[in-house]
């Protein structure tokens, strides 16, 4: 499988990328003993302190390995500020094979590199990573969230992650047909994992036709028979003629290659940096007259779950903050339209604003 940052190889070097993003700190940590090779990427801590999960990959190369994490991170800044949350923007990778390169030892090691840095980083749960793992990162820094609800903390966050892309996915129907109801509307799901799976089940309760494709077959076919989904191929998923793409599985599926075949009105789903190239992939997008959602924005709940366990506050609050995506979607929505940019332009454009002024007060 490749890396989750598909961006074609650049010259340039890790301060000029960090100073191109906007990047406050990396912390590279190594350690002969467990193996441990991991980078914490800190984006920016105007609004709190930088949280966002940490990811085990096994990376083809260190320059995909940091590149990813400063795309993360940046994405995180970006998410918790356009959400109206208190924390900045982190993310952490750890280099390695998931599968077969963790231990105990490596995960307690990795949680002392995120207790030296005394809060400014929160740690979670991301790819590659087990709530057993988070368990051993637990036992060497408290700056973690995510916990298991039995542990009093705010558990999966997935199904509030799924519940605000639907929301988003709503308040882009009716922005684009003056009606949210998406009964009968044709919807592909891309990677039905944990939260794939719940959006389906709300799209199934509100009878939508749901077309699903993952690579794990197992999953896709618990899937199909408990919702009655369609399975489509991989190969067809692009052919297809639907109503609504919602990617929900890894990022960059969205290209000059896979745009120019997309036969859909809207884009909206739940994976992270799902634009190869920001600029170039957005305005493809709106050229061919295609809504897209940003997905640091429709995907916030799961961060707002996690808030919930720093600020202690209830699941109601949880819901009620999460459904107020539907708004910021369309708020984002009619913004681009009326100044004439890219929905995901727009988003940047609030989000970086929230930082500016928050740094010149
Ligand atoms: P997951 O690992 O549970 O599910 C991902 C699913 O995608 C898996 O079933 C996997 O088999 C499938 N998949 C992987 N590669 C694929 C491919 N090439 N084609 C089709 N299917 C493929 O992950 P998740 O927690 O459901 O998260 C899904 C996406 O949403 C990720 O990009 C994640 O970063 C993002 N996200 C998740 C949360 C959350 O709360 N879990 C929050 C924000 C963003």
């Amino acid at each position: 499988m490749g890396d989750f940052d598909t961006q074609t190889h650049t010259k340039e070097g890790v301060f000029e990328l960090m100073k191109n993003m906007g990047h406050e700190q990396l912390v590279f940590c190594q350690d002969e003993n467990t193996g441990l090779k991991a980078v914490i990427a800190i984006h920016n801590t105007n609004l709190g302190p930088a949280l966002g999960g940490t990811r085990m990959w096994d990376y083809s190369s260190e320059e995909n390995a940091i590149k990813d994490v400063l795309r993360l991170s940046r994405g995180m800044s970006f998410k918790a500020a356009i959400t109206g949350l208190e924390l900045g923007g982190g993310k952490a990778v750890i280099i390695g094979d998931a599968k077969t390169q963790k231990t105990p030892e490596l995960m307690k090691r990795f949680g002392e590199f995120v207790d030296s840095l005394n809060g400014k980083y929160i740690t979670a749960e991301d790819v590659g990573m087990s709530e057993k793992d988070m368990e051993y990162v637990r036992m060497t820094t408290k700056h973690v969230t995510g916990i298991p609800e039995s542990m009093g903390g705010s558990g999966d966050p997935s199904p509030i992650t799924a519940y605000g892309v639907y929301m988003g996915m709503k308040a882009c129907a009716k922005f684009k047909w003056g009606n949210d109801n998406l009964t009968g509307k044709n919807v592909l799901v891309q990677g039905v994992g944990h939260v794939g799976e719940y959006l389906v089940q709300h799209l199934s309760s509100e009878n939508a036709n749901i077309f699903i494709n993952d690579i794990n077959a197992d999953q896709l076919n618990i899937v199909a028979k408990k919702y009655n989904a369609t399975i489509i191929e991989s190969s067809e998923i692009f052919a297809l003629n639907m109503d609504i793409y919602s990617p929900c599985a890894l990022g960059a599926t969205l290209n000059p290659d896979s745009i120019k075949k997309l036969k859909c009105e809207i884009i909206c789903g739940a994976a992270n940096n799902q634009l190869e190239n920001e600029n170039r992939d957005s305005l493809l997008i709106k050229e061919k007259g295609i809504i897209f959602a940003p997905d640091f924005l429709v995907n916030a709940g799961g961060l707002i779950n996690v808030y919930s366990e720093i600020k202690k506050f209830s699941k109601e609050q949880v819901l009620s903050q999460t459904k107020k995506i539907y708004d910021s979607t369309l708020e984002i929505l009619r913004k681009s339209e009326l100044e004439g940019l890219t929905s995901y332009e727009a988003a940047l454009k609030i989000a970086n604003d929230i930082l500016l002024e928050k740094k010149n007060n």
